[in-house]
């Protein structure tokens, strides 16, 4: 597995892979690499010739007062993972290589970027979509791989693909969770023993909202009342949302849904640790 800092040599690896008529899969990653990236790499293995992995923890994506200086940084530990996941690259530039002092140029989402995540962390997606068409501009992928952990964002980076007519291709890769449901995250290490304990209630409250759905309980806003519920019962977590709204668009849904599909999103704070979870359901 090669490990490059630096964009030109991503490029030139990768140019010398196309030109053997190989198809190229990028997974971009912040690192602290968990099981749920690990799956993201190994899908890339299976579809692609060439998978190219990145590591940069992203400045432009945190907000003032989150937790970009306590964000897990396990360098060594991740490459033996990608390396056992099937890398064949492994991208880990510096903050100075991604961005020159005098950047002038950002990619700015729209609406999708408004609700949920966005109300709650201005500016984060515009972080995000930048950093990822110039992670595309380097690594000049086929493929990209991205997990449904975060459905709002592969959501956004789908459009902006779409939008702005880049040449890749969007794979959306399952939630990977622990036994009790909680879904692997980099930030799961910040939580306390006890804490942890009552993580697994936000998995539960995508279960009940499921079990619902299934059940024919066709009111959205009820769907959604029940989740808050049983997130609230430990007493422990605080919840910022629980919505069930229109996979494409995002939008809550308010009233009797029949025959659609929908998302439960959830974002929890336990303790001094932001969670978030979701889960595809559908109104019989
Ligand atoms: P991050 O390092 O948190 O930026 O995540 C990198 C990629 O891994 C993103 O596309 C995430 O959605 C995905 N990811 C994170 N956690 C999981 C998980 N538990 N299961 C599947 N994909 C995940």
């Amino acid at each position: 597995m090669i490990v490059e800092q630096l964009p030109e040599a991503v490029r030139s690896h990768v140019r010398e892979a196309k030109r053997q008529g190989r198809i190229v899969g990028c997974v971009p990653t912040m690192g602290a690499l968990h099981d749920g990236h690990c799956s993201l790499i190994e899908q890339a293995r299976r579809d692609c010739d060439f998978v190219v992995g990145t590591i940069f923890v992203n400045p432009t994506q945190f907000g003032p007062g989150e937790d970009f200086s306590r964000y897990p940084r396990t360098l060594e530990a991740d490459l033996d993972r990608c390396r056992a996941a099937g890398a064949d690259l492994v991208f880990t530039p510096a903050a100075s290589v991604m961005y020159q002092d005098d950047a002038d140029t950002v990619v700015v989402p729209g609406q999708l970027a408004t609700v949920l995540e966005g109300a709650i962390r201005p500016g984060h997606f515009s972080g995000v979509t930048t950093v990822v068409t110039k992670l595309f501009g380097i690594t000049e992928p086929d493929v990209a791989f991205f997990g449904q952990k975060d459905f709002q964002q592969q959501l956004i980076i789908r459009r902006m693909v779409r939008d702005l007519n880049l040449a890749v291709r969007i794979v959306t890769c399952p939630i990977i969770r622990e036994s009790d449901g909680l879904a692997m995250s980099s930030r799961n290490r910040y939580l306390t023993e006890t804490e942890r304990a009552v993580a697994g209630d936000i998995h539960q409250a995508l279960r009940e909202a499921i079990r619902l759905a299934d059940c024919g309980e066709c009111s959205a806003a009820e769907v959604a009342l029940q989740m808050r519920r049983r997130l609230e019962r430990s007493g422990q977590l605080q919840v910022q949302y629980a919505v069930v709204a229109n996979p494409e668009t995002l939008e809550e849904y308010q009233t009797e849904e029949r025959g659609i599909e929908a998302v439960a999103l959830i974002a929890v704070q336990l303790g001094s640790t932001r969670l978030i979870d979701n889960a595809l359901l559908r109104f019989g």
